[in-house]
């Protein structure tokens, strides 16, 4: 039976929460009697609402929203990243932990499904005020986490020294040091080698893989890339680095088209001193053209909605390759469906960080660590394999890779749930 949606969301403004609820919809009908569980994945398990006040360096006081929010803990503790962004909503973190959950579940890594995030422009924060910021959420959300509870990660705007402060402030409050409580923390704390590059990593090894069952090479293939942070930088590196070359990129502050490709290392150096591609030699074409860019592979790495009903009929491209985290509403996916584009989503595409997180996780419980050649190792099997099953589904079921990879995922959390049966 069907239930109207938490009523905390906006329901005539559902943004990414509603593009995640219709892939739901979309994938049911493929399963089975499991859809009598279904129910489950449209709501989060809990939500968490914290207002964080610091000090600013000013002497004011100032106030910021945060969230954490667990959407399923069948298969295991909750896992995801933290978002600093000024747009973050609580719908917009429900879809991303109901995405994690999936996610989680697609590359069978025992964990659930969880994000958080604060409503905040990190860049205005001094560096004082963001330590402060991110210890003062992290003591509001310390009844939701925890290294068998809920395992904070990394996302958008936030970085290997706020996991190191978040595990800090949960290791003070414990009274004990517990380095499994994050993901995604400095090597000196526990982090493991690989996890930085691991999404970007994840991307190419899928796109690889995709663009070679379309019966193509990497070699000579033009590449597109929106967003230059730790996901599309590593991946657009490398895909260079493979032999493709690097035509269209666009971030905030520009974006640059040279068809005889980008030299991305001087980019990648460029990027990490001034922080946005703007001031970078090349050609600086219209924001909307990036998305008519003539490319073979298309690989959209920052925010959500970003190929929708406006730009999807024009992409040039052959493969679409999702690094970010819901960047393809569903009326893009018909449309590019339509076109013969491929699309691999996000929920494949850009696991390979949970899944070395997943690895990071294993490491601090052993106290034992890895080389990164093992580890990279590791996550390339694990991610082929994982893409190679959701290609066997999406040819018995006739359907797109995104209906396939949510019937492989839904499947997995929903015989859990049926497994474990509701309580009372
Ligand atoms: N934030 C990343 C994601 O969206 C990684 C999450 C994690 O490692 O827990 O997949």
């Amino acid at each position: 039976m069907s239930h109207p949606i938490a009523s905390y969301v906006d329901s005539n403004n559902l943004g990414a929460w509603g593009i995640y609820l219709e892939q739901i919809d979309r994938v049911t009908p493929y399963l089975g009697s499991l859809s009598r569980w279904v129910e489950t994945l449209k709501r989060p398990k809990r939500s968490l609402i914290v207002d964080v006040p610091i000090e600013l360096d000013n002497g004011t006081i100032a106030h910021y929203e945060g969230y954490r929010v667990h959407h399923n803990l069948s298969r295991g503790p909750g896992k995801g990243g933290i978002r600093y962004h000024p747009d973050v909503t609580l719908s917009e973190v429900m879809a991303l932990s109901a995405w994690m959950s999936i996610k989680t579940a697609v590359v069978n890594v025992p964990f659930g499904g969880a994000k958080g995030g604060i409503r905040v422009d990190p860049k205005k924060l001094s560096q004082s005020e963001l330590e402060r910021m991110t210890r003062r959420f992290t003591s509001e959300i310390n009844m939701m986490i925890g290294p068998q509870k809920d395992i904070p990660a990394p996302d958008v705007n936030t970085n290997e020294q706020i996991m190191a402060w978040m595990m800090d402030t949960y290791c003070v409050n414990q009274g004990y040091t517990t380095s499994g409580v994050v993901t995604g923390k400095p090597i000196s704390l526990g982090g493991s080698l690989g996890r930085r590059d691991a999404t970007g990593r994840g991307v190419f090894v899928v796109a690889r893989e995709a663009y070679r069952q379309i019966g193509l090479d990497l070699p000579g293939a033009r590449v597109a890339v929106q967003g230059l942070g730790n996901v599309g930088g590593e991946a657009a590196r490398l895909f260079c680095e493979a032999g493709a070359k690097l035509v269209a990129v666009q971030d905030h502050s520009a974006t640059l088209y040279e068809p005889n490709g980008i030299d991305i290392n001087a980019l990648l150096k460029h990027v990490a001193i001034v922080h946005e591609i703007k001031g970078f030699a090349g050609e600086v074409i219209p924001n909307e053209q990036f998305w008519t860019a003539p490319c073979d592979i298309l690989i959209p790495a920052a925010l959500e909605s970003q190929i929708n009903s406006s730009n999807a009929g024009g992409i040039k491209a052959k493969l679409l390759v999702e690094g970010a985290n819901g960047p393809t509403t569903p009326e893009a996916d018909d449309i590019l469906k339509d076109m013969g584009v491929v699309v691999v989503p996000d929920v494949i595409a850009n696991a390979g960080g949970v899944t070395v997180s997943y690895f990071e996780w294993v490491q601090d419980f052993s106290s034992f660590f890895w080389t990164e050649e093992e580890i990279n190792q590791r996550l390339d099997k694990l991610m082929i394999e994982a893409f190679q099953g959701i290609g066997e589904v999406a040819q018995r079921h006739q359907v797109t890779l995104r209906t396939a990879t949510f019937i492989v995922g839904c499947e997995r959390i929903l015989k859990a749930r049926q497994m474990r049966g509701i309580y009372p």
